[in-house]
């Protein structure tokens, strides 16, 4: 059997490792940290920093094709492991979504709609940045930013300088707000072969910058729904993609907005678990694999609730709710905002 790498070793590395036993195959994680969710479920975990040369060479050799579970994995370490296993998705994949500058201009070359935005590499950028963005804007690290972490929302100009100094400054974009009707997002897949499957769009909604449920069907006109898989599609083929992509997009009155592309499993696609025959988890791992990709079609309508920090205290409610599936991560320490774990709740057979 073969192995497969996985670079971070978070909730998703782990239901990633747990697809991947399901499968037959072995999985060595990379994590700096011994508590890593997914050290528990793995056959093999490597705890050495993102600089350890000689750690990465031997787990890249250790595996038969690497993968990873989050964006901001140092390029080194990625070049290093490069030079002996191969990386899916690719390294450009990688670089497109890592920069929210290079995702954008990625998105609106192939034609797709993103809000209209403007760099910021100094405060001297600013004033002009936003009269090409108007307001209200949101001002964004063009790096490292997730779970609505480095924003910062401009209602109008004046706020602007408070704005962009909670940045520090870090090279950032301003974003036009867009009045949005829902947010849903696409989970696809695309193997070695170069074939495509989509999982049927879930509605979004966030507080505070954090995903918390994901509802599936979306409430959307077929044509929109059609119009999410179609452009997804695109994005894979274009990224000559191999695995698993989330695509984020807002709802408005003139189309799909496209907000951002994640290279990997995704939060809002933690329904397909117990939603679809085949789910996003395992669908990643057959395409990295090179194994053929499953079935994507839904069998049940779902919600899926996260549990972020002290939601952790609802689970006697969703352990006496006999049509919630529960999804833990093995995390000790319950902190505010922290992800420690997720309910897929069946609501009704596929209506
Ligand atoms: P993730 O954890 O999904 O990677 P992130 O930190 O990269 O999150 P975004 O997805 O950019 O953050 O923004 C988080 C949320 O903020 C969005 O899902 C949306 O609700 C809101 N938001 C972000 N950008 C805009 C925008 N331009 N207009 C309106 N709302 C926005
Ligand atoms: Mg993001
Ligand atoms: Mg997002």
């Amino acid at each position: 059997g073969s192995t497969v790498g996985i670079l971070g070793g978070g909730q998703l590395g782990r239901m990633m490792a747990l697809a991947a036993a399901r499968l037959g195959l072995k999985c060595h994680i990379y994590d700096p940290d011994p508590m890593a969710p997914a050290g528990q479920v793995c056959d093999q975990i490597t705890t050495a920093p993102y600089d350890d040369k000689s750690a990465l060479e031997a787990f890249a050799q250790s595996v038969d094709v690497v993968t990873y579970e989050f964006e901001n994995i140092p390029t080194d370490a990625l070049d290093l492991i490069e030079a002996i296993r191969p990386i899916r998705p690719n390294r450009r994949a990688l670089a497109t979504s890592q920069d929210r500058l290079t995702e954008k201009t990625f998105l609106n070359e192939l034609g797709l709609k993103t809000a209209p935005f403007a760099v910021i590499d100094s405060a001297g950028d600013l004033e002009s940045a936003l009269a090409t963005t108007g307001t209200p804007a949101i001002l964004k690290t063009r790096r490292f930013g997730y779970d609505g972490k480095g924003q910062a929302r401009v209602m109008t100009t004046a706020d602007g300088d408070a704005a962009y100094a909670s940045l520090k400054g870090a090279p950032a974009i301003a974003e036009g707000f867009v009045e949005f009707s829902c947010e849903i997002s696409v989970i696809g897949a695309r193997s070695l072969d170069g074939s495509v499957v989509c999982f049927d769009p879930g509605m979004n909604a966030h507080s505070e910058g954090i995903l918390r449920r994901t509802t599936v069907p979306a409430p959307l006109p077929n044509a929109l729904r059609t119009d999410a898989v179609l452009l997804a599609g695109r994005i894979l083929n274009a990224l000559d993609y191999v695995g698993v992509i989330g695509v984020e997009l807002f709802v408005t009155p003139t189309g799909l907005v496209v907000n951002e592309i994640a290279p990997r499993v995704h939060n809002s696609g933690h329904w397909t678990q117990n939603g679809c025959a085949i789910c996003q988890f395992e669908q990643h791992i057959r395409a990295v694999a090179g194994w053929p990709l499953g079935d994507g079609q839904r069998h049940s309508d779902v919600e899926m609730i996260n549990l972020i920090g002290d939601d952790i205290g609802d689970l006697p409610r969703h352990q006496n709710d006999p049509s919630s599936a529960i999804h833990l991560y093995g995390k000790a320490e319950t902190r505010p905002g922290r992800k420690m774990g997720h309910v897929n709740r069946i609501v009704a057979p596929k209506g």
